[in-house]
Protein backbone atom coordinates (compact mmCIF):
# COMPACT_ATOMS: atom_id res chain seq x y z
CA UNK A 1 0.00 0.00 0.00
CA UNK A 2 0.95 3.90 -0.29
CA UNK A 3 1.90 5.59 2.17
CA UNK A 4 1.21 8.83 0.30
CA UNK A 5 -0.76 11.44 2.25
CA UNK A 6 -4.18 11.76 1.20
CA UNK A 7 -6.10 14.94 0.69
CA UNK A 8 -8.46 16.25 3.08
CA UNK A 9 -11.53 17.66 1.72
CA UNK A 10 -12.90 21.03 2.47
CA UNK A 11 -16.60 21.69 1.27
CA UNK A 12 -17.12 24.99 0.21
CA UNK A 13 -13.73 27.59 -0.56
CA UNK A 14 -14.85 30.97 0.82
CA UNK A 15 -13.07 32.64 3.21
CA UNK A 16 -13.36 30.36 6.53
CA UNK A 17 -12.39 27.63 3.62
CA UNK A 18 -9.24 29.46 2.78
CA UNK A 19 -8.02 30.42 6.09
CA UNK A 20 -8.24 26.37 6.70
CA UNK A 21 -6.66 25.78 3.83
CA UNK A 22 -3.58 28.08 4.58
CA UNK A 23 -3.37 26.80 8.28
CA UNK A 24 -3.38 23.01 7.16
CA UNK A 25 -1.44 23.73 4.22
CA UNK A 26 1.50 25.43 6.70
CA UNK A 27 0.87 21.55 8.68
CA UNK A 28 1.90 20.00 5.23
CA UNK A 29 -1.47 18.80 4.66
CA UNK A 30 -2.97 18.99 0.88
CA UNK A 31 -6.76 20.07 0.65
CA UNK A 32 -9.03 19.26 -1.74
CA UNK A 33 -11.75 22.21 -2.29
CA UNK A 34 -15.17 21.66 -3.79
CA UNK A 35 -17.42 25.05 -4.47
CA UNK A 36 -19.78 25.98 -7.27
CA UNK A 37 -18.15 28.83 -7.58
CA UNK A 38 -14.92 28.86 -9.89
CA UNK A 39 -13.68 32.40 -8.43
CA UNK A 40 -13.99 31.53 -4.53
CA UNK A 41 -11.18 32.03 -2.48
CA UNK A 42 -9.84 29.09 -1.47
CA UNK A 43 -9.82 27.41 -4.83
CA UNK A 44 -6.88 29.41 -5.14
CA UNK A 45 -4.95 27.94 -3.53
CA UNK A 46 -5.89 24.44 -3.13
CA UNK A 47 -4.09 21.26 -3.96
CA UNK A 48 -6.73 20.02 -5.83
CA UNK A 49 -10.16 22.40 -6.50
CA UNK A 50 -13.66 20.80 -8.05
CA UNK A 51 -15.83 23.34 -9.77
CA UNK A 52 -19.26 21.51 -9.01
CA UNK A 53 -22.40 21.87 -7.00
CA UNK A 54 -21.78 20.06 -3.63
CA UNK A 55 -24.80 17.55 -4.94
CA UNK A 56 -22.62 16.70 -8.32
CA UNK A 57 -22.00 13.03 -7.97
CA UNK A 58 -18.69 12.96 -10.22
CA UNK A 59 -17.26 15.31 -7.33
CA UNK A 60 -18.27 13.46 -4.39
CA UNK A 61 -17.30 10.47 -6.12
CA UNK A 62 -13.25 11.95 -6.46
CA UNK A 63 -13.87 13.18 -2.80
CA UNK A 64 -14.32 9.51 -1.45
CA UNK A 65 -11.66 8.39 -3.63
CA UNK A 66 -9.43 10.66 -3.04
CA UNK A 67 -9.55 12.23 0.58
CA UNK A 68 -10.27 10.29 3.91
CA UNK A 69 -11.93 12.88 6.07
CA UNK A 70 -13.82 15.71 5.02
CA UNK A 71 -15.10 19.13 6.78
CA UNK A 72 -17.25 22.17 5.42
CA UNK A 73 -17.00 25.61 5.84
CA UNK A 74 -20.90 26.55 5.16
CA UNK A 75 -23.92 25.06 6.25
CA UNK A 76 -26.22 25.72 3.66
CA UNK A 77 -24.89 22.53 1.71
CA UNK A 78 -27.00 19.53 1.22
CA UNK A 79 -27.14 17.41 4.87
CA UNK A 80 -27.30 14.75 1.93
CA UNK A 81 -24.25 15.23 0.64
CA UNK A 82 -22.96 14.58 3.77
CA UNK A 83 -24.79 11.47 4.39
CA UNK A 84 -23.35 10.52 1.21
CA UNK A 85 -19.76 10.69 2.26
CA UNK A 86 -20.20 9.22 5.71
CA UNK A 87 -20.69 6.11 3.63
CA UNK A 88 -17.31 6.07 2.37
CA UNK A 89 -15.22 8.13 5.15
CA UNK A 90 -15.16 10.40 8.13
CA UNK A 91 -16.75 13.76 7.80
CA UNK A 92 -16.56 16.46 10.55
CA UNK A 93 -19.67 17.92 11.76
CA UNK A 94 -21.86 14.73 10.70
CA UNK A 95 -24.78 15.22 8.72
CA UNK A 96 -27.51 14.27 11.55
CA UNK A 97 -25.52 17.78 13.22
CA UNK A 98 -25.65 19.70 10.05
CA UNK A 99 -29.18 18.56 9.24
CA UNK A 100 -30.66 20.35 13.09
CA UNK A 101 -28.26 23.30 12.60
CA UNK A 102 -28.45 24.25 8.95
CA UNK A 103 -32.40 24.62 9.41
CA UNK A 104 -34.12 27.29 12.38
CA UNK A 105 -37.04 25.17 13.12
CA UNK A 106 -35.24 21.78 13.82
CA UNK A 107 -32.45 24.05 15.84
CA UNK A 108 -34.95 25.51 17.89
CA UNK A 109 -36.91 22.10 18.45
CA UNK A 110 -33.61 20.25 18.90
CA UNK A 111 -32.92 23.38 21.64
CA UNK A 112 -35.99 22.85 23.50
CA UNK A 113 -35.94 19.40 23.98
CA UNK A 114 -32.31 19.64 25.34
CA UNK A 115 -34.13 22.26 28.08
CA UNK A 116 -31.86 24.81 26.75
CA UNK A 117 -33.12 28.28 26.64
CA UNK A 118 -33.59 30.62 23.24
CA UNK A 119 -35.53 33.23 22.33
CA UNK A 120 -39.39 33.15 22.67
CA UNK A 121 -40.71 32.10 18.95
CA UNK A 122 -43.45 30.46 16.44
CA UNK A 123 -42.83 28.11 13.92
CA UNK A 124 -44.56 29.09 10.60
CA UNK A 125 -45.22 26.58 7.84
CA UNK A 126 -48.73 27.66 6.22
CA UNK A 127 -51.11 30.17 6.43
CA UNK A 128 -52.82 28.49 8.18
CA UNK A 129 -49.93 28.59 11.17
CA UNK A 130 -49.84 32.41 10.23
CA UNK A 131 -53.53 33.23 11.14
CA UNK A 132 -53.07 31.56 14.30
CA UNK A 133 -50.71 34.16 15.31
CA UNK A 134 -53.39 36.76 15.35
CA UNK A 135 -53.11 36.50 19.19
CA UNK A 136 -49.68 37.79 19.38
CA UNK A 137 -49.71 41.47 21.55
CA UNK A 138 -45.83 41.37 22.59
CA UNK A 139 -44.59 43.03 18.96
CA UNK A 140 -41.85 43.34 17.81
CA UNK A 141 -40.82 39.58 16.18
CA UNK A 142 -38.07 38.85 14.11
CA UNK A 143 -39.60 36.89 11.10
CA UNK A 144 -36.43 34.07 9.92
CA UNK A 145 -36.53 31.91 7.15
CA UNK A 146 -36.05 28.55 8.08
CA UNK A 147 -32.95 27.94 6.13
CA UNK A 148 -30.39 29.48 3.95
CA UNK A 149 -30.15 32.75 5.83
CA UNK A 150 -27.01 33.85 6.89
CA UNK A 151 -25.40 37.58 7.64
CA UNK A 152 -29.14 38.49 8.79
CA UNK A 153 -30.27 38.24 5.18
CA UNK A 154 -34.07 36.17 5.45
CA UNK A 155 -34.94 38.26 8.31
CA UNK A 156 -37.22 41.15 8.80
CA UNK A 157 -38.46 42.87 11.79
CA UNK A 158 -42.36 42.75 12.40
CA UNK A 159 -44.27 45.38 14.23
CA UNK A 160 -47.77 44.13 13.70
CA UNK A 161 -50.13 40.99 12.79
CA UNK A 162 -50.76 43.03 9.32
CA UNK A 163 -46.63 43.56 8.43
CA UNK A 164 -46.58 39.91 8.98
CA UNK A 165 -49.12 38.84 6.56
CA UNK A 166 -47.35 41.43 4.17
CA UNK A 167 -43.89 39.61 4.61
CA UNK A 168 -45.49 35.99 4.74
CA UNK A 169 -46.66 36.79 1.19
CA UNK A 170 -44.11 38.75 -0.29
CA UNK A 171 -40.91 36.52 0.20
CA UNK A 172 -42.66 33.58 -1.88
CA UNK A 173 -40.97 31.46 1.26
CA UNK A 174 -43.36 28.96 3.67
CA UNK A 175 -41.12 27.77 5.95
CA UNK A 176 -40.22 30.61 9.04
CA UNK A 177 -39.84 30.78 12.52
CA UNK A 178 -40.86 34.39 14.00
CA UNK A 179 -38.99 35.10 16.69
CA UNK A 180 -39.41 37.48 19.87
CA UNK A 181 -37.06 40.71 19.28
CA UNK A 182 -34.81 40.66 22.11
CA UNK A 183 -33.99 43.82 24.18
CA UNK A 184 -30.05 42.86 24.07
CA UNK A 185 -27.83 43.79 26.64
CA UNK A 186 -24.77 42.09 24.69
CA UNK A 187 -23.87 39.05 22.28
CA UNK A 188 -21.06 37.07 22.53
CA UNK A 189 -20.33 33.81 21.02
CA UNK A 190 -18.35 30.45 22.00
CA UNK A 191 -16.38 29.06 19.99
CA UNK A 192 -15.36 24.56 20.53
CA UNK A 193 -13.22 22.20 19.12
CA UNK A 194 -14.62 19.19 19.77
CA UNK A 195 -12.02 16.38 19.78
CA UNK A 196 -13.17 12.57 19.84
CA UNK A 197 -13.69 12.85 23.78
CA UNK A 198 -12.21 16.36 24.90
CA UNK A 199 -13.97 19.57 24.73
CA UNK A 200 -11.34 23.02 24.11
CA UNK A 201 -13.32 25.75 24.90
CA UNK A 202 -11.87 28.55 22.89
CA UNK A 203 -11.90 32.13 24.98
CA UNK A 204 -15.25 33.59 24.48
CA UNK A 205 -15.82 36.59 22.36
CA UNK A 206 -18.27 39.45 22.69
CA UNK A 207 -19.45 40.57 19.34
CA UNK A 208 -21.06 43.94 17.66
CA UNK A 209 -23.26 43.54 14.81
CA UNK A 210 -24.33 46.53 12.28
CA UNK A 211 -26.90 45.69 9.66
CA UNK A 212 -26.80 42.36 11.25
CA UNK A 213 -23.94 41.72 10.10
CA UNK A 214 -20.67 41.29 12.66
CA UNK A 215 -18.79 44.12 12.48
CA UNK A 216 -16.08 43.62 15.51
CA UNK A 217 -15.21 41.18 17.93
CA UNK A 218 -13.85 41.59 21.26
CA UNK A 219 -11.81 39.66 23.39
CA UNK A 220 -12.06 38.52 26.03
CA UNK A 221 -15.78 39.62 26.09
CA UNK A 222 -16.58 41.68 29.34
CA UNK A 223 -19.29 39.62 30.75
CA UNK A 224 -19.03 37.73 34.81
CA UNK A 225 -17.65 34.43 35.93
CA UNK A 226 -20.65 33.44 36.13
CA UNK A 227 -22.49 34.32 32.44
CA UNK A 228 -18.90 32.62 31.41
CA UNK A 229 -19.64 29.49 33.43
CA UNK A 230 -23.66 29.37 32.09
CA UNK A 231 -22.46 29.82 28.77
CA UNK A 232 -20.11 26.90 29.41
CA UNK A 233 -22.86 24.44 30.26
CA UNK A 234 -24.94 25.33 27.76
CA UNK A 235 -22.25 25.02 25.09
CA UNK A 236 -21.58 21.22 26.84
CA UNK A 237 -25.07 20.21 27.23
CA UNK A 238 -25.49 21.31 23.08
CA UNK A 239 -22.23 19.36 22.45
CA UNK A 240 -22.96 16.21 24.10
CA UNK A 241 -26.60 16.50 22.90
CA UNK A 242 -25.61 16.76 19.14
CA UNK A 243 -23.03 14.14 20.26
CA UNK A 244 -20.55 16.54 18.05
CA UNK A 245 -17.04 16.36 16.95
CA UNK A 246 -15.38 19.16 15.13
CA UNK A 247 -15.54 23.28 15.36
CA UNK A 248 -18.88 24.75 16.56
CA UNK A 249 -20.22 28.25 17.49
CA UNK A 250 -22.62 28.60 19.58
CA UNK A 251 -23.89 32.47 19.53
CA UNK A 252 -25.69 33.65 22.73
CA UNK A 253 -27.77 36.70 23.22
CA UNK A 254 -27.89 38.47 26.89
CA UNK A 255 -30.76 40.38 27.58
CA UNK A 256 -31.57 43.44 29.75
CA UNK A 257 -32.81 40.95 32.19
CA UNK A 258 -29.53 38.98 32.05
CA UNK A 259 -31.05 35.66 31.02
CA UNK A 260 -28.59 33.76 28.23
CA UNK A 261 -30.28 32.42 25.71
CA UNK A 262 -28.62 30.41 22.32
CA UNK A 263 -29.22 32.61 19.38
CA UNK A 264 -27.97 29.84 16.71
CA UNK A 265 -25.32 26.87 16.05
CA UNK A 266 -22.85 27.12 13.39
CA UNK A 267 -21.50 23.73 13.01
CA UNK A 268 -18.37 25.44 11.31
CA UNK A 269 -15.38 27.67 12.40
CA UNK A 270 -16.98 31.31 12.78
CA UNK A 271 -15.96 35.04 11.53
CA UNK A 272 -16.09 35.94 15.46
CA UNK A 273 -13.36 32.89 15.63
CA UNK A 274 -11.44 34.85 13.18
CA UNK A 275 -9.47 36.88 16.50
CA UNK A 276 -8.18 33.65 17.53
CA UNK A 277 -5.56 33.47 14.26
CA UNK A 278 -3.18 36.18 15.90
CA UNK A 279 -4.95 35.93 19.38
CA UNK A 280 -4.53 32.45 20.38
CA UNK A 281 -1.38 29.92 20.77
CA UNK A 282 -3.83 27.57 18.67
CA UNK A 283 -6.48 29.40 16.38
CA UNK A 284 -9.51 27.99 15.26
CA UNK A 285 -8.65 26.99 12.34
CA UNK A 286 -5.61 24.91 13.74
CA UNK A 287 -7.65 22.57 15.82
CA UNK A 288 -9.81 22.01 13.06
CA UNK A 289 -6.59 20.39 11.35
CA UNK A 290 -5.78 18.58 14.87
CA UNK A 291 -9.18 17.21 14.77
CA UNK A 292 -9.44 15.80 11.32
CA UNK A 293 -5.47 14.35 11.20
CA UNK A 294 -6.60 13.05 14.90
CA UNK A 295 -3.94 15.11 16.87
CA UNK A 296 -3.75 15.49 21.00
CA UNK A 297 -5.86 17.79 21.81
CA UNK A 298 -4.42 21.19 23.76
CA UNK A 299 -5.87 24.12 24.93
CA UNK A 300 -6.50 27.14 23.39
CA UNK A 301 -4.65 30.29 25.35
CA UNK A 302 -5.16 34.20 24.95
CA UNK A 303 -1.85 35.86 23.90
CA UNK A 304 -3.54 39.37 25.31
CA UNK A 305 -6.63 41.57 24.71
CA UNK A 306 -7.45 41.44 20.75
CA UNK A 307 -10.18 43.06 19.01
CA UNK A 308 -11.26 42.06 15.21
CA UNK A 309 -12.95 43.83 12.91
CA UNK A 310 -14.55 42.84 9.67
CA UNK A 311 -13.46 44.34 6.28
CA UNK A 312 -16.75 44.40 4.25
CA UNK A 313 -17.50 45.72 0.30
CA UNK A 314 -18.77 48.92 1.31
CA UNK A 315 -15.55 49.73 1.99
CA UNK A 316 -14.51 48.91 -1.62
CA UNK A 317 -17.41 51.33 -3.25
CA UNK A 318 -15.63 53.61 -5.07
CA UNK A 319 -11.95 51.94 -5.19
CA UNK A 320 -10.01 49.76 -2.91
CA UNK A 321 -9.65 50.84 0.23
CA UNK A 322 -5.75 52.51 0.93
CA UNK A 323 -3.97 49.97 3.24
CA UNK A 324 -1.05 51.81 4.64
CA UNK A 325 1.75 49.42 5.33
CA UNK A 326 2.38 48.75 9.20
CA UNK A 327 5.64 47.91 10.92
CA UNK A 328 3.64 47.24 13.95
CA UNK A 329 3.44 44.34 15.26
CA UNK A 330 0.39 43.79 17.07
CA UNK A 331 -1.43 44.71 13.79
CA UNK A 332 -2.75 42.11 11.46
CA UNK A 333 -4.62 42.77 8.03
CA UNK A 334 -6.37 39.68 5.91
CA UNK A 335 -7.68 39.84 2.70
CA UNK A 336 -9.70 37.23 1.18
CA UNK A 337 -9.02 37.40 -2.56
CA UNK A 338 -12.50 37.62 -4.15
CA UNK A 339 -12.64 39.00 -6.86
CA UNK A 340 -16.16 41.26 -6.60
CA UNK A 341 -16.59 43.43 -3.29
CA UNK A 342 -20.23 43.68 -2.92
CA UNK A 343 -21.88 46.01 -0.14
CA UNK A 344 -22.45 43.32 2.92
CA UNK A 345 -19.50 40.98 1.47
CA UNK A 346 -17.26 39.89 3.56
CA UNK A 347 -13.81 40.69 2.03
CA UNK A 348 -11.08 40.98 5.38
CA UNK A 349 -10.43 41.55 8.60
CA UNK A 350 -8.02 43.75 10.95
CA UNK A 351 -7.12 42.04 14.11
CA UNK A 352 -5.19 43.90 17.05
CA UNK A 353 -3.72 42.57 20.01
CA UNK A 354 -3.01 44.95 22.93
CA UNK A 355 -2.12 45.14 26.33
CA UNK A 356 -5.83 45.79 26.94
CA UNK A 357 -9.83 45.78 25.12
CA UNK A 358 -9.79 49.54 25.58
CA UNK A 359 -6.52 50.33 24.16
CA UNK A 360 -7.11 47.48 21.23
CA UNK A 361 -10.05 48.70 20.10
CA UNK A 362 -8.84 52.04 19.92
CA UNK A 363 -6.75 51.19 17.54
CA UNK A 364 -8.92 48.71 16.01
CA UNK A 365 -10.85 51.43 15.37
CA UNK A 366 -9.05 54.49 14.26
CA UNK A 367 -7.41 51.86 11.25
CA UNK A 368 -10.58 50.56 10.51
CA UNK A 369 -11.64 54.43 9.74
CA UNK A 370 -8.69 55.24 8.34
CA UNK A 371 -10.21 52.96 5.64
CA UNK A 372 -13.83 55.03 5.25
P1 LIG B 1 -27.50 35.05 10.81
O1 LIG B 1 -27.62 33.63 10.41
O2 LIG B 1 -27.77 35.99 9.71
O3 LIG B 1 -26.26 35.34 11.62
P2 LIG B 1 -28.93 35.63 13.30
O4 LIG B 1 -30.19 34.99 13.72
O5 LIG B 1 -27.71 35.34 14.08
O6 LIG B 1 -28.76 35.26 11.76
O7 LIG B 1 -29.17 37.20 13.23
C1 LIG B 1 -28.17 38.13 12.93
C2 LIG B 1 -28.16 39.25 13.98
O8 LIG B 1 -29.44 39.91 14.03
C3 LIG B 1 -27.94 38.77 15.39
O9 LIG B 1 -26.57 38.57 15.65
C4 LIG B 1 -28.56 39.92 16.19
O10 LIG B 1 -27.69 41.05 16.22
C5 LIG B 1 -29.78 40.27 15.36
N1 LIG B 1 -30.92 39.45 15.82
C6 LIG B 1 -31.32 38.27 15.31
N2 LIG B 1 -32.37 37.76 15.99
C7 LIG B 1 -32.64 38.62 16.97
C8 LIG B 1 -33.61 38.66 18.03
N3 LIG B 1 -34.52 37.69 18.18
N4 LIG B 1 -33.60 39.72 18.87
C9 LIG B 1 -32.68 40.72 18.73
N5 LIG B 1 -31.75 40.74 17.76
C10 LIG B 1 -31.71 39.72 16.88
MG1 LIG C 1 -25.83 34.68 13.53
Amino acid sequence: MSNKKKLIAMLGGGQLGLMFTEKAQSMGEKILVLDPDKNCPAGKIANKFINAEYTDKNALQSIMNECDVCTTEFENIPYKTLKTLENKIEVYPSSQSLKITQNRSLEKKFLKSANIPTTKYYEINSSEDLNLLNHINDWPYILKTSAFGYDGKGQSVINNFNDLVIAYNDAGVTNYVLEKKVKLYKEVSQVAACYKNKIIFLPISENIHINNILHKSLVPAKITLDSENVIRDISKKIIHSLNYEGIICIEFFIDNDNNILVNEIAPRTHNSGHYSIEGCDISQFEHQVKILTKQEPKCSSLKSSTVMINLLGDLWLNSTPNFIPTDKENIFLHLYNKDIAKPGRKMGHITVIDKSITSAEKIADKLFNSLI
